[in-house]
């Protein structure tokens, strides 16, 4: 079979890129190992356009969020079913320093488009405990990642589009039109999306990718009021009904895929901060990001070998820029237009050579 894109790996990145390259009528073949506990798998799917304690506004939101709505509408037509949930974020400050910090940075360009409200004081909802007040962030919203996947992947097996297994490197030919995958598989152009585990791959191993774990819990709880998402050290993403995913915990010393206890506790710790309301703890779940040392995404063309790709380095915000960096890469690949400079692995070329030196030196 002849295609025009081979992508390995259907998790944010591969899913938001194979669909990407489909609409724009490239014939895709995907390869995919399942894996329950993927990062995106375990992903709550926060998007959210303010970041972290210093309160700056997420790299190029305002281009990532557009093209964000844009996809995930465009999806939730496709499917006829409700996939990125619109909430406000919360964010509740935790000291009158952050709540002075904010004050001073709040006086900057271009928040309006970002803040809803801002409160020096407690909005005063029973449940929740916010003594210095807080910001009401608008476009915000989670993405129910893990049922969004398995449309993708349904509908790819229904089109016969899917291998539902582990790509192996060794059955991978190099051609002077591209790449032949065992004996009866053939494209122009292959593009890993391995999340994580791009590090064993051969190819691109040498990209300074940092595997960060994460843990979330699943809590349920009677009171707590789900009109929107809060974040104070965590985030809460109401899912009704009384179910709150809590997330998440940062580990890059130690990256496995285990969940501990030290985990639920820190989660249950922090979110024991937000709300007096009793909980109880129904789930826990850990993945690995795929972080990248300046934390911005990794994709291009190898440097050696035209035939293959990548698309990774997600880190912690995966539903915000994988849409626009897709169309990006695609219209790059197509040659009609540049990729973005701050996630074009050119900038880690000289890593790359390094890596085929230090072969050399050991050969
Ligand atoms: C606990 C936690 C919470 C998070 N919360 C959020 C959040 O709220 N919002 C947000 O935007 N992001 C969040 N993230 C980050 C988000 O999950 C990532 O940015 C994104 O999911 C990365 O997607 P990916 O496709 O690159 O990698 P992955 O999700 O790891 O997917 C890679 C896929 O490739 C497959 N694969 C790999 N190698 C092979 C191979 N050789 N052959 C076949 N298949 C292969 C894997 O099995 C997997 O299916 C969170 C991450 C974690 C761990």
């Amino acid at each position: 079979m002849n295609y025009d894109f081979i992508v390995v790996g259907h998790g944010l990145a591969g899913a938001i890129l194979s669909y990407t390259l489909r609409k724009r009528g490239h014939r895709v073949l995907v390869i995919d190992e399942p894996k329950a506990n993927s990062a995106s798998n375990v992903a709550a799917g926060l998007l959210n356009p303010v970041a972290g304690k210093r309160f700056a506004k997420s790299w190029m939101a305002d281009e990532f969020i557009p093209a964000a709505d844009a996809f995930y509408d465009e999806l939730e037509k496709h499917f006829g079913q409700e996939l990125f949930v619109h909430k406000p974020i919360y964010k509740i400050f935790s000291s009158i320093e952050e709540q002075n910090t904010w004050m001073a940075k709040s006086a900057g360009e271009g928040w309006n488009k970002y803040i809803e409200a801002t409160y020096t004081q407690s909005i005063n909802q029973p449940t929740v405990q916010d003594p210095f007040g807080g910001i009401v962030i608008k476009h915000g919203g989670y993405l129910k990642v893990a049922p969004t996947l398995n449309l993708l992947t349904k509908e790819l097996i229904a089109k016969g589009l899917l291998l539902p297994e582990r790509f192996d490197i060794e059955q991978l030919t190099l051609t002077e039109s591209g790449v032949k995958y065992r004996e009866d598989i053939e494209a122009n152009h292959l593009i890993f999306c391995e999340g994580y585990q791009v590090v064993n791959n051969p190819y691109f191993r040498w990209l300074p990718l940092q595997p960060t774990k994460g843990e979330v819990l699943e809590v349920r709880t009677q009171n707590f009021n789900p009109s929107c998402i809060y974040n104070k050290a965590v985030y809460v993403v109401p899912e009704g009904e009384g179910r709150l995913i809590i997330g998440a915990t940062y580990n890059w010393r130690q990256p496995d895929e285990q969940i501990t206890k030290q985990g639920e506790e820190e989660l249950s710790e922090r979110f024991s901060q937000i709300t007096s309301e009793e909980f109880k703890v129904t789930g826990q779940w850990a993945g690995i990001r795929p972080a990248v040392r300046d934390r911005r995404p990794l994709a291009g063309v190898h440097p050696k070998y035209k035939q293959l790709s990548v698309f990774n380095g997600m880190g912690s915000k995966g539903v915000l820029m994988a849409p626009f960096l897709a169309n990006n890469f695609a219209e790059a690949l197509e040659g009609k237009t540049d990729l973005l400079p701050e996630i074009h692995i050119s900038r880690y070329f000289s890593l790359y050579y390094d890596y085929i030196k230090h072969q050399n030196h050991q050969t």
